[in-house]
């Protein structure tokens, strides 16, 4: 793409209204832009970065064995009086009505909705178990909505439901979805830790938040070292590598301040204690039969009796995950994007636009690289292009300067240690691909 073209609107000065580092960067990248309070538009950069991190959510659940499927974001009040939870859920629930004066949410959640479409599809044991998930705008009117696409009240989430027939079953698809969420991270380039959590609106007994670690993190967390060394990529779904990864996982101490526990804390040998502030990226829960009991949904059992399914729900906040990874990665100068979901992976910069040597090896470069790359050809200075490059955070820059470029040399910048290195087109070529 050539930024010449692009939308992407950079800003040199510092947004007020933005509190943290995320929030700043992503404005001033030219990434989104607040329309209310809580609500953004995603521009051509950020979406790009958005439906990275939604397309590795979407293969680690698939890999996992969930289905993916896609239901609205408007909802009947009456499915959330089944359960209970409309009246339950309080402000945080945007209601509206429609001309006829029936009365229609913004789904701030899928349990029932997921739940009804179940107790409608199924009828016999044989038809589970089932998991299920969707990527799909969410609503919650926060009281205080801040710090950007952190908190938000328009919100892209993941979220998955899986029904089983015993609670050996439901366990196995927790089991399952933690893996799927901690290989999920991973391949994010980033470490998210999973913590023993409060259900909350949810209910039910079993919860696990996942949490990256910043220092504007809005939970105190404290946790053992080993889980920095952990390799989820490594472990796949056989039910024995997933029982020993369960277990190292929930037996290793992580916990949110809430539910720290100093017995526990005191036998973490002290060089392995780390303590620090994380950002919640996800949570899942397992809780029975809460929803399916609620609202009447069972299937038939192997002999005749009825079969009330058992529950979990899991949740990524996909877009929360773009400003929480700025949040964790980033420096004085911009963003530093993991490779896997920066918006582009390499930008050239060509410091002479207009110029002999330079014009053609960028336009080569540009064309074998193609969509994954941004081309600066503004007449712009070096120094101004310089800077947008690690504002934006592209993780490769390769710099055509009409020096080198007479030679066949260019200089090949990796953003996040800032080594530069002279080399030919083609050696910078082979580098950024590989
Ligand atoms: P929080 O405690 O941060 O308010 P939550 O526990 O209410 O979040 P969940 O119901 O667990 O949220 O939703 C699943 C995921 O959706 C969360 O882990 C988070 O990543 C994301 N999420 C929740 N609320 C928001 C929000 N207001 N803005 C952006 N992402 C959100
Ligand atoms: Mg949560």
């Amino acid at each position: 793409m050539r930024l010449s073209q692009s939308l992407i609107p950079t800003l040199k000065e510092i947004p007020a209204e933005a509190q943290i580092a995320s929030h700043r960067l992503m404005l001033r990248a030219g990434l989104v832009r607040q329309m209310a309070s809580g609500i953004y538009a995603w521009l051509p950069a950020g979406l790009r970065a958005l439906d990275k991190i939604a397309k590795i959510v979407r293969a680690e659940q698939d890999a996992c064995g969930a289905q993916e499927m896609l239901m609205p974001t408007i909802q009947s009040a009456d499915l959330w009086r089944e359960s209970g939870r409309y009246d339950a859920y309080g402000k945080e629930m945007l209601r509206i009505t429609d001309r006829h004066e029936r009365e229609l949410l913004y789904g701030p959640t899928n349990e029932e909705m997921i739940t009804a479409i179940m107790r409608d599809a199924t009828k016999s044991y044989r038809d589970l178990p089932q998991s299920l998930y969707h990527i799909q705008w969410k609503f919650r009117d926060e009281v205080r909505p801040r710090f950007g696409v952190l908190r938000g009240r328009e919100f892209l989430m993941k979220d998955a439901y899986s029904f089983d027939l015993d609670y050996a079953g439901a366990f196995l698809s927790y089991k399952k979805m933690m893996l799927a969420y901690m290989r999920t991270f991973q391949r994010m380039g980033i470490t998210a830790i999973p913590m023993r959590a409060d259900t909350g609106q949810i209910g039910g007994d079993l919860s696990h938040e996942f949490h990256i670690l910043a220092p504007t993190g809005e939970s105190g967390v404290f946790y053992d070292a080993a889980f920095e060394a952990g390799d989820a990529l490594g472990v796949d779904y056989a039910e024995t590598s997933l029982d020993t990864f369960y277990a190292a996982s929930t037996t290793t101490y992580a916990a949110t301040d809430e539910k720290h526990d100093l017995e526990a804390w005191v036998k973490v040998p002290e060089e392995r204690k780390r303590e620090g502030r994380g950002i919640e990226v996800g949570q899942i829960f397992y809780f029975g039969k809460k929803y399916s009991e609620a609202m009447g949904f069972s299937v038939i059992g192997p002999d005749g009796t009825k079969i009330y399914p058992e529950m979990g729900s899991y949740g990524i906040g996909v877009s929360r995950l773009v400003g929480a990874i700025i949040e964790a990665k980033h420096d004085e100068a911009g963003i530093i994007w993991p490779d896997p979901i920066a918006p582009f992976r390499v930008a050239i910069l060509n410091l002479r636009q207009g110029d002999r040597a330079t014009d053609p090896i960028c336009e080569a470069l540009h064309a074998k690289l193609n969509v994954d790359c941004l081309y600066d050809d503004r007449e712009e200075r070096a120094g101004a292009k310089f800077a947008e490059a690690d504002l934006m955070g592209h993780p490769w820059q390769i710099i055509v300067g009409p020096r080198g470029a007479a030679s066949g040399q260019v200089e090949l910048k990796r953003r996040a240690t800032n080594e530069r290195t002279e080399l030919s087109v083609e050696d910078a070529l082979a580098r950024v691909l590989s």
